[in-house]
Formats: C-alpha cells, sequence, structure tokens
C-alpha cells in the first residue's frame, strides 16, 4: 500500500516496526540530504556537472588522482561537518532496542556510525570517504593526514610512504571491484530479518536492486521509504513517497 499521508506513514511504519523481530534497514542518498549532502546521482547533482573518476584512471594517472584528492577536500570543506538526521538517529534508537542487528548502506559519510551504531554494524557497500587507505597494503591514513601532505607538495596525490602504494578514499569507485566481505553481510542480514526498510534509494544501483526481492522471496515484509517511485514498489508491504526525516523522527528515541 502506498501511504496516502504523513500521519499514515509513521502509524504504518510504527505498526510494521512493532510487529518485527528482525529489521534490518537499508540507506541510500536520501537520508542524508537533510544533514546538507546532496545526492551525487540525482538530477543536478554533482556527477551530472563532473564525471566521476573511475577506477582505473586513478590507478594509471598520476592528474586523475591529484583530481580525485582536490575535489574530496572541496567536498570536506563543503560536506565535511554534516551530523547524523532524523532518519540516521531513528535508525540508531532501533539499533539501541536490539531489534536491528545493523544497517546496510550504500552511503559513504560515515553518519550511520556517527549516530552511535558500531562500525560493525554498519555494512557499507560503497565504501567510507571519511578515511583513506593505501591500496597496496591497505594501511588506513587519515584524511588530515593526506591533505597536509598534498598541500605541502602543491597539489600532488601522496603515495604511502610504507610501500609507495597510491593512497584512495576507502570508497568503492566506479569500475573498482565490490567489496566481497561487505556483499555477504549485507545478504546474510538480508535473508535475516523479516522487515526490510529499503529507505532513501532509488534501488536502481546494483547491488542495491537485489537486496528488496531477496528479502520478499525469503519471507521478510518490505517498507519503502523514497521521495520517487521505485521498481519494486509493487511488492513492498508499505510505500511511503514523504519526507524521511519527518516520517522516522517519532521513532527516534533519545
Ligand atoms: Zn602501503
Amino acid at each position: 500500500m502506498i501511504a496516502s499521508d504523513l500521519q499514515t506513514a509513521i502509524d504504518r511504519m510504527r505498526e510494521l516496526i512493532e510487529t518485527s523481530q528482525t529489521i534490518v534497514p537499508f540507506t541510500g542518498a536520501g537520508i542524508s540530504t537533510e544533514c546538507g549532502i546532496p545526492d551525487f546521482r540525482s538530477p543536478g547533482g554533482i556527477w551530472t556537472k563532473l564525471a566521476p573518476i573511475p577506477f582505473d584512471q586513478f590507478m594509471s594517472s598520476q592528474a586523475a588522482r591529484d583530481e580525485s584528492w582536490r575535489r574530496r577536500f572541496a567536498m570536506q570543506d563543503q560536506f565535511g561537518a554534516a551530523k547524523p538526521g532524523r532518519g540516521h538517529r531513528a535508525l540508531a534508537s532501533l539499533f539501541r532496542s536490539g531489534r536491528s542487528p545493523g544497517v546496510i548502506t550504500q552511503n559513504i559519510d560515515n553518519l550511520h556510525q556517527a549516530s552511535g551504531i558500531p562500525r560493525e554494524c554498519v555494512v557499507e557497500l560503497h565504501g567510507n570517504t571519511t578515511y583513506a587507505i593505501c591500496l597496496e597494503c591497505a594501511k588506513r591514513y587519515e584524511l588530515d593526514w593526506v591533505r597536509a601532505a598534498f598541500e605541502r607538495s602543491g597539489g600532488r596525490a601522496p603515495d604511502c610512504p610504507d610501500c609507495l602504494g597510491y593512497i584512495k578514499t576507502a570508497t568503492v569507485s566506479f569500475g573498482q571491484s565490490m567489496p566481497q566481505d561487505e556483499m555477504q553481510r549485507a545478504e546474510e542480514l538480508t535473508l535475516a530479518c523479516d522487515l526490510f526498510l529499503a529507505i532513501g534509494s532509488s534501488l536502481v544501483v546494483w547491488p542495491a536492486a537485489g537486496f528488496p526481492l531477496m528479502a520478499k522471496r525469503s519471507g521478510g515484509r518490505l517498507a519503502i521509504i523514497n521521495r520517487e517511485p521505485t521498481e519494486f514498489d509493487d511488492l513492498a508491504d508499505l510505500v511511503v513517497r514523504h519526507d524521511i526525516g519527518a516520517v522516522l523522527e517519532p521513532f527516534v528515541v533519545s
């Protein structure tokens, strides 16, 4: 059913949550827009103006690595101070209540962790942009360190001092393979849930598209909160096209 108005959406969502044992949220860019982080893929989003740098270019070109880091630091100045929104806080409340074992996210903004969900309970399908790793030895680098090296050298992306590998944000770029561990954990969570909450994702980008179907096939119920219709609306037990923050705010327990 498609919730006709905000109150119906909240009532029906409460009913679903109260009658579920294992709730697994799956989140996309829509949950973070109220935090000031734009949806890069949406019309007018950054990626429609500035083509993303594919992984093979990052690996083969110093200029591409320099440009990639230049863009990342520009983003840091714009969105680096973003705080969790009502949606994040509601999901953290569900987690604390013991009924949600973890969150699957397409987002790279670290806001689920910032809302209080432990790092090991956040499955990040596209990685995390708030720190960097060496692509050779996997050593972790903080953005401040990368930025200092970048600025010291006049805008050159630094290499790993230990092994000379390339240092990249811990995100999954276009053309980079999906993290297998994360995919498997996402699948396990999806199969274990009796309520799958798809929030703020158009559910188009693979592998996002596979999970709602997997949840339904294994007997779970499906609720979709997204501004735009999705391909899975007909399958869903509840479809909400209202503002995510407004729908989830009543579920924030502080
Ligand atoms: Zn290294």
